[in-house]
């Protein structure tokens, strides 16, 4: 039994809205954001988990709703993890062509074996800004990074994901199929199950 009638999702891309409505049916609202204020929180955060929180108190604290946020991005084993956190600013705020061509950069010469990456997602969410104890979920994608760009589905990393069990990179999965393997699929699932939907 859901605890609230109504949420707020801490992110103005309304794919991502859309996407969590439609995994919550009606048993909550989910509403916008963007409704509340056009602020958004520095990520000051040092790990994926503390700048989900950090998004969804602020959401809370100006909306006075329940809000849910998500935090994601890629971690190469080579590179200690990196990009990580900054994943989306990697190669200086230049944008997704220029972040995959500094990680191939990055990774010149490096033999297969020593590529594995995953793609990481994390999801807070608080009841109410001071909640004490977030549910916290994280869904972890593993793969490996290839030598050079495949596919032009999905956005940022995804043509440099290797997929071994679909023996593709993640630009060439029907974005459906994306949908259920994802990071983010896998914390949706794991959010689901916490609040007894699923
Ligand atoms: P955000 O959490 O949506 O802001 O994503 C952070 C960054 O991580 C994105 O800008 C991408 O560079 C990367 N990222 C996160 N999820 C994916 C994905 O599913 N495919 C490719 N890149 C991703």
């Amino acid at each position: 039994m859901m605890p609230f009638s109504e949420l707020v999702l801490a992110s103005h891309n309304a794919g991502k809205l859309k996407e969590l409505q439609a995994m919550l049916g009606d048993v909550v609202r989910v509403r916008s954001i963007g409704e509340f204020s056009s602020v958004e929180p520095e990520e000051t955060g040092l790990s994926f988990v503390e700048n989900a929180i950090l998004k969804a108190r602020h959401a809370a604290r100006v909306s006075g709703l329940p809000a849910l946020a998500d935090d994601s991005g890629l971690a190469v084993d080579f590179l200690g993890g990196a990009p990580g956190i900054y994943s989306a600013r990697y190669a200086d705020g230049q944008g997704d062509a220029a972040n995959n061509a500094k990680l191939l950069a990055a990774l010149e010469e490096v033999p297969d074996a020593q590529r594995g990456a995953r793609f990481v997602c994390a999801l807070a969410l608080l009841r109410h800004a001071d909640d004490p104890l977030p549910i916290l979920c994280e869904g972890l994608w593993h793969g490996r990074i290839l030598h050079e760009a495949r596919g032009d589905q999905g956005f940022g990393y995804d043509p440099l994901f290797w997929v071994e069990e679909q023996q593709c990179s993640s630009a060439e999965l029907p974005p459906a199929l994306k949908n259920q393997l994802s990071h983010r699929a896998r914390a949706m699932a794991l959010l689901k199950q916490r609040l007894g939907l699923a």
